[in-house]
């Protein structure tokens, strides 16, 4: 894996998801190679004329990050809630020939954090990789969210559709950790798989054990799977999707987690849960 250093003129942005804020992709591209199909990688085909994942996969990590922070923080104080790392690539990203976290990437977000906490802004994370533990020892805001990318707990599921992100096991791992030390912890179960894309999910008590083995997280967003044929071709695809939608609810009112259902995903869209992520002290 090569790592390269770039240079940006700007950083933070406000993002269109339904549920975000502001926003920060500081490192260009992913080494994940996630296939169902990656939506940031469906843009870089378009725009950037990215042709294979591949290319994808030599990072750049934006070595002014912590300057145009700097600047920018101020110029948007007002106007943010919180800054979520990332929507376009991972904030913990690793080396798959070394299988470790590449530190370059681990330092910068975490330096990210601590800079955006230092000026009362909360930071939210997602990542399909773990969760270093360092975060447990830095002192920061207890306001902050730090979340994994969970869709599955059948790892030839992982081995066919995201090949390069840590073990189903391990992820987990690295975010009950951060809940055993008081820390707030979120799962993003999306893109969702259809059975057909996912055999573990052809028993019902496949997505029973999944919401079961995150069950001490605070907050849950579940979504569907997007741009993919075999999911479109499902006959049942939206009943599906809705039954899926209507017992992630059930399950999160049961144990007291917040939840919100993405756009599409559940049969009569429920604006409100938008707001999950919003706290207005850090
Ligand atoms: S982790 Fe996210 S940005 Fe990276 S390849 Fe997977 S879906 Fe795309």
């Amino acid at each position: 894996m090569k790592l390269s250093y770039m240079t940006r003129k700007s950083l933070l942005y406000k993002t269109a998801v339904e549920y975000g804020d502001w926003t920060i992709n500081h490192i260009e591209w992913c080494t994940h190679w996630c296939t169902f199909p990656c939506y940031a990688m469906m843009l870089a085909k378009r725009f950037w004329r990215i042709k294979t994942y591949d290319e994808r996969r030599e990072i750049r990590l934006v070595k002014n990050s912590l300057e145009l922070l700097d600047k920018e923080i101020p110029k948007y104080r007002d106007q943010i809630k919180f800054v979520h790392m990332c929507f376009m690539t991972d904030p913990f990203m690793y080396d798959s020939k070394k299988k470790e976290v590449i530190p370059e990437v681990q330092t910068m977000t975490l330096n990210i954090i601590k800079k955006l906490n230092d000026n009362w802004i909360k930071a939210t994370v997602l990542t399909k990789w773990l969760l270093p533990k360092e975060i447990i020892k830095m002192n920061l805001s207890k306001e902050n969210e730090y979340g994994i990318t969970l869709v599955s707990l059948n790892e030839k599921f992982r081995d066919r559709f995201e090949k390069y992100t840590s073990t189903y096991k391990e992820r987990i791992a690295s975010l009950k950790k951060l809940h055993d030390a008081g820390l707030k912890t979120r799962i993003s179960m999306e893109p969702f798989p259809t059975p057909e894309l996912d055999e573990s999910l052809k028993n019902p008590k496949g997505f029973d054990k999944l919401l079961e083995s995150i069950s001490f997280v605070d907050k849950i967003i579940f979504g569907k799977l997007n741009y993919n044929v075999q999911v479109t071709q499902f006959k049942y695809s939206w009943d599906f999707y809705y039954d899926m939608a209507d017992k992630v609810i059930e399950f999160c009112e049961r144990r007291g987690i917040e939840y919100h259902i993405k756009q599409w995903t559940q049969r009569k869209y429920n604006e409100k849960t938008e707001k999950v992520f919003v706290t207005t002290k850090v």
